[in-house]
């Protein structure tokens, strides 16, 4: 590898910025080139928060002794060497200024060694460059960073707590375990390990971030649309946060935020989640180069889509089918595999290959079909329609041996949580049938016993459930049922909107709606969906146009989606309606014994009290 001194021209054509201003950003830097430079384990050590020491070691390609000063160099870079390469960027850094510049505000060492040669190493004090000499290193490179703004007391001022700077620089590195599953990181903070991967796939990264746990309240999807592939976890419908720090997108491979995606996720959630609860998430958009302007200022995580509508369509689409568990959930879900050739490791030797029958003995294992039944989704679909998958092959998963700790395993992780969620879902499913009717509180809670449990049904939450779901199963498979009004609805608008309504007439129309042109710039409204007789016409096409404005971007079956939701929701009986006994048999009926229902704003619909935990209020029990 060469390293070029780039022309001021080029070099000028790149935003300029500061690329340094805080430890984590230099981690952030160092680790970049570490991967650029093909290094597949990384080990980052921090000490006070990076303030003190930063020490970055790679098995990378490793710096050729005649080219260490030019590292040292600004605008040196073996990346690129004309400004058209900045159009087809494949490397993480480009514009050779990060190395010079934190040479200048700190005491830096690079000892490097390639394939070829021995080991050498040059220092640079706060931008003083000293002499190659030779050293002792294995293949790679080892770059130290002390005393970071040693000189520049202005810069050491505004750096925060030394816990503050270790959760940024702690921040960045998640971010990189996630981003590149296929590298091993070591993360060690004043001598503590803080996180470990092994290169061994995204599930493996997760655990290593998150926790064993993670695994267990998060989704695999994959899909793909129009030439974008979307992919990683989601977060159950009951696994939320309580801030947005749990959210990762990675677009084309580089960590982002973007509103447009965040907008879609969020929406997608926003019937299962109420407010101040936040989604967890981490995900990977690829796109074509073609369609996405990545901002090249390295401290702008943020890139710009050609189309926001596709994107966000997309997205949204994808995550609310599997929220929603529609159908088309099946073709976005990640499935364990049925019967797998799995690769046995034994870590840091050779890899053997050994042929394991993942299939398990009846009763034991769990098929796609039984898994997919266990999913708390309630996937609507026949039973006999098989699964598609956009890959042929099945998913590979790793097993690997000695297994260190359980965390690791994540085949049996797999296995644990698809059980875990057929016993969740067992549970949470009773024989409507064994319900016995006690009566009613405040007009609003419905009383059941059932063997030794009691519960409380919120008549408003859960009817507005059954709703929800019922227009949009309808919805889903075209069978709207529509009933005409008495007195047609006619509703004045101006001219872009009544554009935007008239080029929907036909999603309008497949979702129950008969609605037609009345005169210049008027609609008429001559039936609803049958489910939201009574609801308020005025108020939801005046929801539907103000959303029209903000999110102009947006399908209309997408915000209809959500207005929906708000329809159910006046629609649905309220709390304090006295219910006759027949409406309050059609609606447990309707329920189907789903006592872990909740209302599309993410509310508990029932509420169950076992006999011991009432027993235990009256101390009968302690
Ligand atoms: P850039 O990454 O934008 O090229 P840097 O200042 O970060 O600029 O690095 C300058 C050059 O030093 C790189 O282009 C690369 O050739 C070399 N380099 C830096 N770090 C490493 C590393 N860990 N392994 C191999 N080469 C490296
Ligand atoms: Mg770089």
């Amino acid at each position: 590898m060469k390293i070029n001194v780039l022309a001021p021209g080029v070099y000028n054509k790149i935003a300029a910025g500061e690329v340094v201003d805080r430890p984590y950003s230099v981690v952030k830097e160092l680790v970049e080139n570490a991967i650029d430079a093909g290094a597949t384990e990384i080990s980052v050590e921090i000490e006070k928060g990076g303030k003190k020491r930063i020490c970055v070691t790679d098995n990378g390609s490793g710096i050729d002794r005649d080219d260490l000063a030019l590292a040292y160099s600004s605008h040196a870079t073996s990346k690129l060497m004309t400004a058209d390469d900045l159009f087809s960027i494949h490397t993480l850094g480009f514009r050779g200024e990060a190395i010079a510049s934190i040479a200048a505000v700190s005491h830096m060492e690079i000892v490097s060694r390639t394939a070829s040669a021995d080991a050498y190493a040059l220092s640079c004090d706060g931008g003083i460059l000293g002499v190659v000499r030779p050293a002792a290193g294995a293949g790679g490179t080892v770059v130290t960073v002390e005393d970071l703004f040693f000189n520049v007391p202005a810069r050491l001022k505004f750096l925060k707590s030394d816990a503050q700077e270790e959760a940024d620089i702690g921040s960045v590195m998640a971010r990189f375990l996630l981003s590149r599953p296929e590298i091993s990181f070591t993360y060690i903070a004043d001598g503590k390990k803080k996180y470990r991967s092994f290169g061994d796939g995204l599930p493996a990264a997760l655990v290593a971030v998150y926790g064993a746990d993670v695994l267990a309240n998060c989704t695999q999807i994959r899909a793909e649309k129009h030439g974008v592939r979307l992919y990683g976890f989601l977060g159950n419908r009951n696994f939320y946060k309580a801030n947005r720090t749990y959210q990762s997108l990675f677009v084309n491979g580089r960590y982002v935020v973007n509103q447009t995606v965040g907008a879609a996720v969020t929406n997608a959630y926003a019937s299962y989640l109420m407010k101040r609860q936040y989604p967890f998430y981490v995900l990977f958009l690829d796109v074509p180069p073609e369609i996405v302007d990545v901002n090249v200022h390295p401290n702008k995580a943020d890139v710009r889509f050609a189309d926001n509508q596709v994107i966000y369509g997309c997205v949204y689409s994808v995550v609310s089918a599997v929220l929603d568990g529609n159908s088309r959930a099946l073709e976005y879900l990640v499935a364990p595999p049925e019967e797998t050739k799995i690769p046995v490791r034994v870590r840091e030797t050779a890899e053997i290959h050994q042929e394991i029958p993942a299939k398990k003995p009846a009763g034991e294992g769990m098929s796609y079909a039984e898994a997919r039944e266990a999913l708390a989704f309630d996937l609507t679909i026949p039973k006999e329609q098989e699964p598609r998958f956009l890959e042929e092959k099945p998913v590979r998963m790793e097993v690997r041996q000695p297994v260190a700790a359980p965390a690791e395993d994540v085949f049996a992780e797999n296995q644990r949580y698809l059980k875990e969620q057929a016993a969740r879902a067992r549970q949470e499913r009773i024989d409507p049938a064994a319900l016995v009717y006690k009566g009613e509180l405040f007009r609003t809670y419905l009383i059941y016993e059932s063997g030794d449990c009691a519960y409380l049904i919120d008549q408003h939450a859960a009817h507005e459930r059954i709703l929800f779901d019922r227009l949009k199963a309808s919805w889903e498979t075209r069978s709207v049922v529509s009933q005409p009004m008495l007195v047609p609805f006619v509703l004045s608008l101006n001219g872009q909107e009544f554009a935007f309504l008239e080029k929907n007439f036909s999603v309008l129309r497949e979702i129950g709606f008969e609605i037609e042109e009345f005169g210049d710039t008027s609609v008429r409204v001559s039936a609803i969906p049958a489910d939201l007789m009574g609801m308020d016409l005025q108020a939801f096409f005046g929801d539907v146009l103000s959303s029209m404005e903000s999110l102009r971007a947006i399908r209309l079956a997408d915000i209809l989606k959500d207005k929906l939701a708000t329809a159910a929701c006046k629609a649905a009986v309220k709390g304090g309606e006295q219910l006759t006994q027949d409406e309050v048999r059609a609606l447990v009926e309707q329920m189907d014994g789903d006592i872990g229902m909740k209302c599309p704003h993410g509310r508990p619909a029932v509420v169950r009290m076992k006999k011991s935990e009432i027993e235990k209020l009256f101390k009968r029990i302690v």
